[in-house]
């Protein structure tokens, strides 16, 4: 295309341990156009998680601090960390005409729904109910009681499905992955995204 496009915004969102991290790390190693944005947490590194690589760990008062300043374009707690979205990279990336993919929980990308509405929003759903209980605790990370907790939380996250444009089972990593490439390429190719840049466009105009 001869015009420059906007970058879309692509919310990845779902219930914790439906694979939301796995399926973002499988769609950059196949070198998908996609952006990452690193997120800013106040949770504690997990073995092997690098400050600025898989977030950006804070304090919760540098955390309070970047909400005052209106560095972050959503955030929210969860289960008793917080967790944000920094909204400079995000908006420079766009701009470029690159698209950016937020992998976050449900409440964040309701406020991101709120700000940007023309973004697009999957959500990665898993299989059943069972298979995210066996995800969660596969992952080995975390104590008994925050099992249940997360699993308490994932059910009203499900209901908050009707929110999002596309829905995904993540099912198999590599489908998921197909998946969200195939809805991200027709997106770029909606009418309703380009009819005004076409008609702007000169060479248009002249056949
Ligand atoms: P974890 O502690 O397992 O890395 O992440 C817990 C949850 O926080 C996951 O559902 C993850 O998608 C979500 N999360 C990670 N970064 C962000 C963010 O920037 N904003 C919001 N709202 N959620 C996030």
């Amino acid at each position: 295309m001869s015009f420059k496009e906007k970058g879309l915004l692509v919310v990845l969102s779902g219930p914790s341990g439906v694979g939301k991290g796995t399926v973002c790390k499988a769609l950059r190693s196949r070198r998908s156009a996609l952006q990452y944005s690193i997120s800013v947490t106040t949770r504690k590194p997990r073995q092997g998680e690098i400050d600025g690589v898989h977030y950006f760990f804070r304090t919760r008062e540098q955390f309070q601090e970047m909400i005052r300043k209106e560095e972050l374009l959503e955030w929210a707690e969860y289960v008793g960390n917080l967790y944000g979205t920094p909204v400079g990279y995000v908006k420079e990336t766009l701009e470029k005409g690159q698209d950016v993919i937020l992998e976050i929980e449900v409440q964040g990308a309701l406020q991101v729904k709120r700000r940007f509405p023309e973004a697009l929003f999957i959500f990665l759903a898993p299989p059943s109910l069972s298979e995210l209980k066996k995800r969660i605790i596969g992952r080995g990370t975390e104590t008994e009681s925050l099992i249940e907790n997360r699993m308490s939380v994932a059910k009203s996250e499900m209901e908050l499905m009707e929110n999002y444009n596309y829905v995904v089972v993540n099912d198999q990593v590599d489908k998921a992955c197909d998946r969200i490439e195939a809805i991200v390429l027709a997106e770029h190719c909606k009418v309703a995204r380009l009819i005004e840049k076409y008609r702007k466009n000169k060479e248009f105009d002249e056949r």
